[in-house]
C-alpha cells in the first residue's frame, strides 16, 4: 500500500474516531498535518543525573531500581498515593503518584526504570511526586513535548506520530526541496529533519532538523508571497488619467489630514503607473481611512471603472454603505451593497446593476467574493481592516477583473521589520496622524465593586445628550450561551440602574435587519446605550458615544481592547473608557495597565508582542498570513528568513512557474500552505 500525507488520521493504528476528533482540535486531520505538528518543547531524558547529585525543584531525569510495588494509601474519597521507594545506588529517592492506579500498576519490585520531574525533599531524604515514568530500556532520549488537548495527552501524540513516522516511510524521501538548495544552504533531507524533530537523537541532530524546517517553511512563504507580488509586474489596465482629488475634496465636510492627503496622492500616484496598485494604509484607529478610501474610490470611478470595498462584518459593510451613499451620491457616483443576508430578489438586482455597470461601488462582506459576483469593468478593490482577512482572499480579489488595483487598510499596527514580512508584496503607507480636536481616550481599571459607579458615570453623560457602549461578559461556552448571557445581561440592565433609558442589544445572533434597526438607531441617537458583545469590534463609527463600559476586561487581548477602545474618542466630546476586572494574574493587569497608559497603537501592539510571545501572534493569524508553526521570526529566525528569501528569488528566476518536474512536491506545499491561493493555480 502507498501511504501518502494526505491520508486521514484515523488510519493510523489506536487512532479511531473518537481521537480523529480530538487531533482535528489541533489542527491535525491527516498524516501530513501530524508529521507538521512540531514539539512545543522536548524534555531531555537522555542526560540522566544521580539521585544523590540531582538539583532540587529542576527538572531531571533519574534512573532508577523500584525497590517495592507501590503501597496504596486512601487518603479521603477521591484522593488514593501510591508510594514507592527507588534506588540507583548513589542514594534512595522516594516517589508519589496521585490517583494514578494506571502508573502504579505498571510498576514491579526489582525492575528498573527512568523518572523524569522534580527532585525535591530535605537533607533527611530525596522524592518525586507524578513523576513520567518509561521502562529503562527504550526511554532514555530526547523526548519530545507536544500541545495537548482534552483526552490527547502528549504521550499518545508520541506514539501516533512515530507510527505514522513508520507507516510514510517511502513519503519520506520526496523531498520538497531541490537538491541544490539544500546543498546551497546546508540543509539536511526531509527524512532526517522529520524524524529528528520529533525523535532527535540528540542536541546537535535536533538543532540541524530545526534549521531545516524553518528554513523549509519560510522558504515556502517567501516563494508564495512572491508570486503574489509577481501581480504587481503585471501591467495596469485600470490606467488613472485624471486626478479628480479637487472635487473629491468639495464633497468631503471637513479637510483632509496631512497624512491622508499624502496617502491618498500615494494612491493616485501608484494608480496612474504601469502596474496595478498594491498598497497597505496601516492606521491606528479613528485615523480616517474611511476618508481615504473613498478618495481612491472617487478617483477610479470617475476614471470610468468600479470599485468595490470589502469589510470584514455586515455591520461595518452597512456602515460603509450608509456614510459612503451619503458622501458619494452628491458626485454622481451609484453605491451599491451586497452581503450575505440579503433577500434574493434584492441580491439579484445588485448584481444585475453591477454587471450592466449601473452600479460604481460596491460595498460589502466577503459575499463579494462569491462566484456570482460580476463586475463590469472593476478597477479597484479597497479590503477594510485586512487584519480579518487572509493573503487568500486578497489573491482571490484580485483575481476578479482583470488585475484591479488593490487597497488593503488595516488598524492592526504591526511592528516594521513583521510588516515587510507579512504585507512583502505591498507598498506601505501610514496614517501616522489623528484627525485635529481628538482628545485622548482616558481608560480606568477598576474591580466590580465599581461597577455601580461607573453606571453613575454613564447615567451622567447619557443625561448631557452623549452615548455609551457597554460591552458584556464573555461566556466561553459558545454562541448559544454567548446570547443568552448578552440578553440576560441587558434585561438586568434595563431593569436596574438604567430603567428608563433606552438600550439597544448587539451579538453576533441577532438578526441583520434587526441589527441594521439596532444600529441605525443608535447611530440617530435613539438609543442611548448599546450593549452589546465583540460585534462592535471593527470599525463602527459613532462620534457622539463618548463612553465604553468593559466588563471581564482581562478575557479580551491588548489588541483587541485597543480596537474596541478605538470605537470612542472619535468625536470632539472628552471620552472614558472604564475597564471592569478582578484579575488578580499578573498578566492581565499588565495588559489592562497597558491600555490605561496609552492610546498608541503602535505602542500597545509592541506591548502586545512582548507579553505573547511571537509565536502567539503569528499563531492566532490576525495578520492574515498562513500560520508559522515554527519559525520564530522574532526569535532569531530572521537570518534563515533572508537566505529563505534568497532562495526563493533565485529559484523563481529559473523556474518562475514551478513547472519543471523537481519542483513539483515544492509547487504542492507552496498551495498546501496558500490553501485558497492555489485555486488559482500557481500559474
Ligand atoms: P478608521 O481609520 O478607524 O477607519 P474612520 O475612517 O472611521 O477611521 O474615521 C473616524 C472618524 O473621523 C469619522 O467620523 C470620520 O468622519 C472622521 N474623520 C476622518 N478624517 C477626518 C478629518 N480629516 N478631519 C475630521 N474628521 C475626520
Ligand atoms: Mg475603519
Amino acid at each position: 500500500m502507498t501511504v501518502s500525507t494526505d491520508m486521514p488520521i484515523r488510519f493510523i493504528k489506536g487512532v479511531g474516531e473518537r481521537r480523529s476528533e480530538q487531533f482535528a482540535r489541533l489542527g491535525v486531520n491527516t498524516a501530513g498535518d501530524l508529521l507538521r505538528f512540531f514539539p512545543r518543547g522536548y524534555e531531555d531524558w537522555s542526560a540522566v543525573m544521580s539521585i544523590q547529585e540531582a538539583l532540587y525543584h529542576e527538572a531531571c531525569c533519574i534512573k532508577g531500581t523500584a525497590l517495592s510495588k507501590p503501597v496504596e494509601y486512601r487518603v479521603r474519597k477521591g484522593l488514593t498515593l501510591y508510594k514507592f521507594s527507588v534506588s540507583d545506588g548513589s542514594a534512595i529517592m522516594k516517589v508519589t503518584l496521585f490517583n494514578n492506579k494506571y502508573a502504579a500498576a505498571k510498576i514491579r519490585a526489582g525492575e528498573e526504570y527512568l523518572f523524569f520531574g522534580q527532585v525535591g525533599g530535605d537533607f533527611t531524604h530525596r522524592e518525586m511526586s507524578s513523576p513520567m515514568i518509561e521502562p529503562a530500556g527504550d526511554g532514555q532520549r530526547i523526548r519530545p513535548i507536544y500541545r495537548q488537548t482534552e483526552g490527547l495527552n502528549t504521550r499518545f501524540i508520541e506514539t501516533t506520530v512515530a507510527r505514522c513516522l513508520e507507516m510514510l516511510d517511502a513519503e519520506l524521501d520526496n523531498d520538497p526541496l531541490p537538491l541544490s538548495i539544500r546543498q546551497d544552504y546546508e540543509l539536511c533531507t526531509r527524512r532526517f529533519a522529520l524524524s529528528n524533530i520529533h525523535f532527535p537523537v540528540d542536541s546537535k541532530a535536533l538543532a540541524i532538523a530545526r534549521k531545516r524546517m524553518v528554513f523549509e517553511e519560510l522558504f515556502i512563504l517567501q516563494l508564495g508571497l512572491l508570486r503574489l507580488k509577481s501581480r504587481s509586474r503585471s501591467s495596469n489596465t485600470a490606467i488613472i488619467t485624471k486626478d479628480n482629488t479637487i472635487d473629491f475634496l468639495s464633497l468631503l465636510p471637513f479637510s483632509l489630514t496631512r497624512a491622508q492627503s499624502r496617502t491618498l496622492s500615494e494612491c493616485i500616484k501608484d494608480m496612474q503607473g504601469k502596474h496595478p496598485m498594491n498598497r497597505l494604509v496601516q492606521g491606528d484607529v479613528g485615523s480616517g481611512k474611511t476618508a481615504v478610501a473613498a478618495g481612491t474610490a472617487f478617483t477610479v470611478i470617475k476614471n470610468g471603472f468600479q470599485a468595490a470595498l470589502m469589510a470584514p462584518t455586515e455591520i461595518l459593510a452597512e456602515q460603509h454603505f450608509k456614510s459612503l451613499t451619503t458622501l458619494l451620491e452628491k458626485g454622481g457616483i451609484c453605491v451599491g451593497l451586497l452581503t450575505g443576508s440579503q433577500p434574493v430578489a434584492e441580491k439579484r438586482k445588485t448584481l444585475e446593476a453591477l454587471a450592466s455597470g449601473n452600479i460604481d461601488l460596491l460595498i460589502g462582506t466577503h459575499a463579494i467574493l462569491s462566484d456570482g459576483v460580476e463586475f463590469n469593468r472593476l478597477g479597484l478593490v479597497v479590503t477594510d481592516e485586512q487584519h480579518r482577512f487572509g493573503v487568500a482572499q486578497r489573491a482571490k480579489l484580485a483575481a476578479k477583473g482583470s488585475n484591479p488595483h488593490l487597497l488593503v487598510m488595516s488598524a492592526t499596527p504591526i511592528p516594521r521589520t513583521l510588516a515587510l514580512i507579512i504585507y512583502g508584496d505591498l507598498d506601505i503607507s501610514v496614517l501616522d496622524e489623528l484627525p485635529p480636536g481628538r482628545l485622548p481616550v482616558k481608560t480606568y481599571a477598576v474591580g466590580s465593586d465599581k461597577r455601580e459607579r461607573a453606571f453613575y458615570y454613564v447615567k451622567k453623560h447619557i443625561d448631557q445628550g452623549r452615548q455609551a457602549y457597554i460591552v458584556c461578559p464573555l461566556v466561553e461556552n459558545g454562541e448559544e450561551s454567548d446570547l443568552a448571557s448578552a440578553t440576560e445581561y441587558a434585561e438586568i440592565l434595563s431593569q436596574g440602574l438604567f430603567k428608563g433609558y433606552s438600550l439597544g442589544l448587539l451579538h453576533g445572533r441577532v438578526k441583520p435587519s434587526e441589527k441594521d434597526r439596532v444600529m441605525s438607531s443608535f447611530v440617530k441617537n435613539e438609543i442611548s446605550i448599546l450593549v452589546s458583545t465583540t460585534v462592535i469590534e471593527v470599525g463602527v463609527d459613532v462620534p457622539n458615544a463618548v463612553i465604553m463600559v468593559i466588563e471581564n476586561a482581562e478575557r479580551f487581548g491588548l489588541a483587541q481592547l485597543h480596537q474596541l477602545r478605538g470605537r470612542i474618542g472619535r468625536g470632539r466630546y472628552k471620552s472614558t473608557c472604564i475597564l471592569i476586572s478582578d484579575a488578580q494574574n499578573e498578566e492581565a493587569v499588565r495588559r489592562l495597565k497597558v491600555l490605561c497608559s496609552t492610546n498608541d497603537g503602535f505602542k500597545i501592539a509592541d506591548e502586545d508582542l512582548k507579553l505573547r510571545g511571537p509565536g502567539d501572534f503569528f499563531g492566532n493569524r490576525q495578520h492574515g498570513l498562513p500560520d508559522l508553526k515554527i519559525a520564530d521570526l522574532l526569535g532569531g529566525d530572521m537570518p534563515l528568513f533572508k537566505a529563505a528569501q534568497d532562495a526563493a528569488r533565485e529559484l523563481l528566476a529559473v523556474d518562475p512557474f514551478l513547472k519543471q518536474p523537481q519542483h513539483h512536491a515544492l509547487a504542492q506545499e507552496i498551495n498546501c500552505l496558500f490553501e485558497q491561493v492555489g485555486e488559482q493555480g500557481l500559474n
